[in-house]
């Protein structure tokens, strides 16, 4: 029988998209994915794409797991209006035993939801074409960290099935993205400056951009010599953790772990033993959290993100990602000990971070703490 498509609700969409050099090489590792993209969150499907979906003409056997898959929510909007529903083990219902989807198989690619269907590509075409993967994928981490050489971008000729945004930003606004994104990429990888101060750089142009949109980022940078407390940087690390706990449930576990490693002993003690063993598990872990962040901030547009209207509360959320995957990821290494591990780590990070309100939650915890002078925050994240 033959499939009916919901490519209706898209739009091919061809051109020349800027890339991650990497980009050219990514493929879905299907069943030898360690922590596959389609479990340990909620994915959420809109209105029109569940019933195009639930409207398929298709054999019986590929209907029932449509039934069983796509659920509508209790509470629903138009935009967030199922769930795709997980089996015992917490993995996706299309899943097959070879790690791939079902009803890709059946009907193929142009039936799934958006977000299956590209995840964890990110395309995107409003204020440029830009294309990259997200850190919560595995295999993106171990392309990004195959060498030490800083992200290189590229130009190639993409086609994805895509809805064409509502509302076009203004050529002014795109010019200032693209300069804008390309400044803070730079400073990001002027490993002149360690990462922390690099990150700093970033807070004093953004400042400077709220004021004046031409604004250009200081030349001949220099570290900027933050006073490191350790306990102070700890203690905020800790209650932000308790608050996503209490709040939003997001990465519980992480955060517990860590938090009880800091229980007992004299936090600076605990804190170096931890550092240690994790620089000798990844002496170049200064180049990977670079080349994470910088990937981040493509695949996320920033400074150009939607849950605020200045740049200098997209900095604080920048600072408190960096802190936050810092604080974990040296906490959580002490039990383990390979480059893996790490890659498990971030990439579970990341995905509370692609899925959850994170980015937002934490630059207004921040905030609430006093934290939103770029000298403070500066000093916070020196761990
Ligand atoms: S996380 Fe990446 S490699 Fe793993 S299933 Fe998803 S796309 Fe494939």
């Amino acid at each position: 029988m033959a499939t009916k498509t919901i490519s209706s609700i898209y739009k091919k969409t061809s051109g020349v998209f800027l890339v991650p050099e990497y980009y050219k090489n990514f493929s879905c590792k299907g069943k030898d994915c360690r922590n596959t993209c389609c479990s340990g969150w909620q994915v959420l499907i809109p209105m029109k794409e569940y019933y195009k979906i639930h409207g398929l003409e298709c054999k019986k056997s590929v209907r029932e797991r449509i039934d069983k898959t796509f659920k509508p929510l209790a509470s629903r909007t138009e935009s967030r209006f199922a769930e795709i529903a997980f089996d015992f083990e917490g993995k996706c219902k299309m899943l097959t035993d070879e790690g791939y989807c079902f009803l890709h198989q059946s009907c193929g690619e142009t039936v799934l939801p958006s977000v299956c269907r590209y995840f964890p590509r990110g395309p995107r075409i409003d204020y440029a074409w830009e294309c990259s993967t997200s850190n919560s994928c595995e295999k993106t981490l171990e392309l990004l960290y195959e060498s030490n050489d800083p992200i290189r971008f590229e130009q190639r000729d993409l086609t994805f099935e895509m809805e064409i945004p509502a509302n076009k930003p203004k050529d002014s606004d795109k010019e200032m993205y693209i300069s804008v994104r390309e400044n803070c990429i730079e400073i990001l990888q002027d490993r002149s400056m360690s990462l922390p101060d690099r990150i700093v750089a970033i807070g004093h142009y953004l400042q400077k951009l709220d004021m004046n949109p031409k604004a250009l980022p200081d030349r001949f940078l220099e570290g900027f010599a933050f006073r490191q407390d350790i306990v102070s940087s700890i203690k905020v690390a800790r209650e932000l953790g308790d608050w996503f706990i209490h709040n939003t449930g997001s990465l519980e576990e992480y955060f517990i772990i860590v938090d009880n490693l800091y229980d007992d002993l004299d936090i600076s003690t605990i804190y170096k033993q931890s550092k240690t063993h994790f620089e000798a598990i990844l002496p170049n872990h200064e180049i990977l959290f670079e080349k994470t962040l910088v990937n981040n901030i493509f695949f996320r547009q920033f400074p150009f993100q939607d849950y605020t209207d200045n740049f200098k509360d997209e900095f604080i959320a920048l600072c408190g990602k960096y802190l936050i995957m810092r604080y974990l990821t040296i906490g959580l290494m002490t039990k383990y000990k390979s480059k893996n591990d790490f890659i498990d780590i971030i990439a579970r990070i990341f995905r509370t971070i692609a899925h959850t309100g994170f980015e937002k939650n934490v630059m207004i915890r921040l905030k609430q703490k006093g934290y939103h002078l770029v000298s403070t925050l500066g000093e916070l994240i020196q761990l």
